[in-house]
């Protein structure tokens, strides 16, 4: 039976430095059981004193309340962040994968396991605040009070503040687990991280991303190996890849750009091509939740009534409408934001198989189902046109991400690549 860490591909350090603070944590409850009114001040005490700085920290990896996972997105983090709470609230202190807690976290119904996960592009201070006052109650299960923030770079500031005061004076039951791409001071802010202990995880090899593919899922191995490598590490990607036809015609469309850039027309129609492809792709994805919210609120509200005091009812519901539509507005903009960055790394991954290709650098290919196009690429380009292409894709991510308007980054790209 795979225990709560048989998910994280490829992560061994990580995954020694939380099983070590499991054990750790499970002893510093065992001690608390044993002397429960001494009075004296116990080893939780000390974790508190260990994090504000005031005690060396232990090397060898024993808990502390407050913990960062960084990686590339698909590394696994929130993966990673969620078998640790399963460990945490393991009856046996190690994350089995069998007993009740192990079980009920990794399925998400832990009473004291709490996750965060952003709706729109970003955390904001009401939401957080919220869930600080309630991380503050006693753990209903007698182990952890555990709260799972992923996508931590989304907090607003005010969000994040109100964070920092709670990691800060911590309730002495309470674990914070914080999910970003990176601890760079635009992900994470510099008070909160050097409050936390840093899990960093590393983008999986295409080798140990289809062993999990072929041995978890079932998926045959030449198609876990193209997945593995088309997916470029990211574990979901290629999953998807691996089992969605859908995903699959989408990754065709967005790799057969290259050939359609015949002139500047060309260049602007491929632009709208991959701008559309993601916004239909993100309605998809966003429209089946939209759906049951807007049930779930009208049922709520009761739809209808005549009686005294529905007119007020009709103004509330009319205001909770408005808030869920804004919400839902600013998912699917999210929503949008990735399907079209998933396609500008396909296509990044494109422009560097023809620059390895005419470095003749001895690296397999990204999309192997690509690599004769990307070889009469690199025949036509060389290195030097390869590389300006790969910068232009480049550019455009960092360009979105800058709030460059989507259509607009993504015209100048196409023309860059038409032009080289
Ligand atoms: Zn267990």
């Amino acid at each position: 039976m795979p225990d709560v860490f048989a998910d994280l591909v490829g992560q061994d350090e990580a995954v020694e430095t939380l099983r070590r603070a499991a054990a750790s944590a499970a002893a510093v409850l065992r001690a608390a059981h044993a002397a429960p009114s001494t009075g004296k001040p116990d080893v939780l005490d000390a974790l508190v004193e260990e994090a504000a700085g005031k005690a060396p920290a232990d090397p060898g990896g024993a808990m502390t309340h407050a913990w960062i996972f960084t990686g590339p997105p698909g590394s696994g983090r929130s993966v990673a962040a969620r078998a640790f709470a399963a460990a945490l609230q393991c009856a046996h202190g190690t994350g089995c994968g069998r007993c009740p807690g192990c079980h009920t976290t990794m399925t998400g119904t832990h009473a004291d396991v709490r996750l965060v996960v952003p709706e729109g592009l970003s955390i904001g201070v009401n939401e957080m605040r919220a869930l600080v006052l309630r991380a503050a109650s006693t753990p209903s299960g007698g182990r952890w009070q555990i709260v799972i923030i992923e996508d931590a770079d989304r907090l607003t500031e005010a969000a994040g503040n109100a964070l920092l005061k709670a990691i800060e004076e911590p309730p002495p039951r309470t674990v914070f687990l914080l999910c970003a791409p990176s601890t760079h001071p635009d992900d994470v802010s510099v008070t909160i991280r050097s409050r936390c202990r840093v899990v960093p995880l590393r983008q999986p090899p295409p080798v140990a991303v289809a062993e999990v593919l072929v041995g978890r899922d079932g998926v045959a191995p030449d198609v876990a190996a193209w997945a593995a490598a088309a997916a470029q590490g990211h574990v979901g990607r290629a999953r998807r890849l691996a089992r969605d036809p859908e995903a699959r015609k989408r990754r065709d469309a967005v790799l057969a750009v290259p050939r359609r850039l015949t002139g500047v027309g060309a260049a602007l129609d491929a632009a709208s091509a991959l701008i559309e492809a993601a916004e239909a792709e993100a309605e998809a994805s966003v429209a089946e939740a939209d759906a049951a919210e807007r049930a779930a609120l009208q049922t709520a509200l009761g739809a209808g009534g005549t009686g005294r005091g529905a007119a007020g009812a009709m103004r509330g519901a009319a205001g909770q409408l408005k808030d869920l539509e804004k919400r839902q507005k600013s998912r699917a903009t999210r929503a949008q934001r990735d399907a079209l960055d998933r396609a500008l790394v396909d296509l990044a991954g494109f422009y560097r198989d023809a620059l390895t290709m005419a470095l003749r650098a001895p690296v397999a290919p990204v999309h192997t189902d690509t690599a004769e196009m990307a070889e009469a690429g690199a025949r036509k380009w060389d290195a030097e046109g390869a590389l300006r292409r790969l910068e232009a894709v480049l550019e455009c991510r960092a360009a979105i991400e800058a709030n460059v308007k989507p259509r607009i980054a993504v015209e100048a790209m196409m023309l860059s690549l038409w032009k080289g």
